[in-house]
C-alpha cells in the first residue's frame, strides 16, 4: 500500500506536531519588535531647530513606482518660513493603499527629509484615512525645537543647516503666524482631489 494511503502514518504526523514548539504569535496583545531597518510608515524630518527638511522638490513623488506620493511646493517668506531655503513642501501626502514600502522615495530625497519608521500597523476602514497628510507624517518636536513657521537661525544659511552647525532653535525664537501654507490650517485634500475618484472599493475592483 502506498505511504499516502496509510491512515496510521497520517496520524503519526499529527502526533509528532503536538509536541513541537508552537509558532502562534499573540498579536496584537504581544507585539514583537521589527528588524531595525524594517520599512514601515514614512516620516518627514526636521532640522534641530524645528524647521522642516522637505524642500518640496517632488523627487520622491517622481521616484515612486506606485504613484503614491503627492507633493505641492511653495515659497518661504521671512514672515512665514517652514524650511531654511527658498522652498518648502506645502502639501505632502502618501497614499498607503498604493505604497508598497519599497523605500525608493527615501533614496531619491536629496535632503534626508523623508525616512521610514518601523511602524507597520497601516490598516483602516476608509480610503481617506489611509492617505496620510503632512501633518500626520511630520516628525514631532524634540527638545530645542520650535514648531514651524519660524525664522531661520540668525547668521546661518541653508548650507549651514546641512553642515550641522545649527543644533537647536536660537534663543527667543517664536512660532510665526501661519498665513497660507500650514497643513493644519486648510481642509485636508481628499482622495478624489489627489488620487482619483474615491469610490468605495468593492469585490473585484482593484486600486490602480
Ligand atoms: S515606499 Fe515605494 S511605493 Fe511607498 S511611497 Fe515610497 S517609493 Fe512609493
Ligand atoms: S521629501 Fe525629499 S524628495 Fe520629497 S519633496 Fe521633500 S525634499 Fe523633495
Amino acid at each position: 500500500m502506498p505511504e499516502f494511503d496509510n491512515p496510521v502514518a497520517g496520524f503519526g504526523v499529527t502526533f509528532k506536531a503536538m509536541f513541537k514548539k508552537r509558532l502562534t504569535e499573540q498579536y496584537p496583545e504581544q507585539k514583537k519588535p521589527t528588524a531595525p531597518r524594517f520599512h514601515g510608515r514614512h516620516q518627514l524630518n526636521r532640522h534641530p531647530d524645528g524647521l522642516e527638511k522637505c524642500v518640496g522638490c517632488e523627487l520622491c513623488a517622481w521616484a515612486c513606482p506606485a504613484d503614491a506620493i503627492y507633493v505641492e511646493g511653495a515659497d518661504n517668506t521671512d514672515e512665514e518660513r517652514y524650511s531654511p531655503g527658498e522652498r518648502y513642501g506645502r502639501v505632502y501626502q502618501i497614499n498607503y493603499l498604493r505604497c508598497i514600502l519599497c523605500g525608493l522615495c527615501v533614496e531619491a530625497c536629496p535632503t534626508r527629509a523623508l525616512t521610514m519608521t518601523n511602524e507597520y500597523e497601516l490598516a483602516d476602514r476608509t480610503r481617506e484615512s489611509l492617505i496620510y497628510t503632512k501633518e500626520e507624517l511630520l516628525a514631532g518636536l524634540e527638545e530645542g525645537m520650535v514648531d514651524t513657521p519660524h525664522a531661520i537661525f540668525p547668521g546661518m544659511t541653508e548650507k549651514d543647516y546641512y553642515r550641522g552647525l545649527v543644533t537647536e532653535a536660537a534663543p527667543g525664537t517664536v512660532r510665526q503666524e501661519p498665513r497660507s501654507g500650514h497643513p493644519g490650517d486648510e481642509a485636508p485634500q481628499t482622495a478624489a482631489s489627489t488620487f482619483g475618484p474615491a469610490e468605495p472599493a468593492s469585490e473585484g475592483v482593484t486600486e490602480k
